[in-house]
């Protein structure tokens, strides 16, 4: 299978020509067409899978195509993962893929001043990364509204557990609203994990790799 072959809109296919992206991995051709199809996934996949544009790039693709709807620049896709890391990581795919797209981008993680972040968030925008603790913290402080969110994306669910998010997520999961398109991210699926996946996803389609 080839990118071409996945019929995504113009501006991310040149972004992934200019990447030199040619074909998408295992997982990104099983995940990217049920994304678009707007269905929840649950994805088994590690770091260096291509996991993070296996929803980035399907994520811009709708965001852009429900631009109508979008011009109040309120965030419509939340992607929460366990570490600044790889909230950076990923932030810094939605900019690659997303780099010839007028969609607004912006990240925030704990351990920092929030200032810095915050100014960003001011000018409104599409796409959230987040870590959860400083996302709670900012929804807390009214500087961010989760109202909008059509799309979230729990990115490696197993490392977030192990530390110990799990009571940020559940009282995530009461703010976000009950309407939306879930993807669910682990590197493995132990019996906590398929708990927490099968409270969160609705009749999901399995990707594995
Ligand atoms: P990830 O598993 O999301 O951390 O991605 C691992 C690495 O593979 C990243 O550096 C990506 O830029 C790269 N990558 C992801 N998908 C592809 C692809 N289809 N073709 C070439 N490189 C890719």
């Amino acid at each position: 299978t080839t990118f071409k072959e996945l019929n995504l809109i113009q501006p991310i296919q040149k972004a992934l020509d200019e990447l030199g992206y040619e074909n998408p991995t295992p997982i990104q051709q099983q995940a990217i067409p049920n994304v678009l199809a707007k269905k929840d996934v649950l994805g088994c996949a590690q770091t260096g899978t291509g996991k993070t544009a296996a929803f980035a790039i399907p994520i811009l693709q709708l965001l852009e195509q429900n631009k109508v709807q979008n011009q109040r620049k309120n965030i419509k896709a939340l992607i929460v993962t366990p570490t600044r890391e790889l909230a950076i990581q990923i932030e810094e795919s939605f900019a690659d893929y997303g780099k010839h797209l007028p969609l607004k981008h912006a990240v925030i993680f704990g351990g920092v001043k929030q200032n810095p972040q915050v100014g960003k968030l001011r000018n409104g925008i599409d796409i959230l990364v987040a870590t959860p603790g400083r996302l709670l913290d900012l929804i807390g402080q009214k500087i961010i509204s989760l109202k909008d969110v059509d799309i979230f994306v729990l990115d490696e669910a197993d490392r977030m557990l192990d530390m110990g998010f799990i009571h940020d997520i559940k009282k995530l999961l009461q703010i976000l609203p009950p309407k939306r398109q879930n993807l669910f991210f682990s590197a493995t699926m132990p019996k906590p994990i398929q708990e927490l996946a099968n409270t969160i996803l609705y009749q999901p389609v399995k990707v594995e790799v």
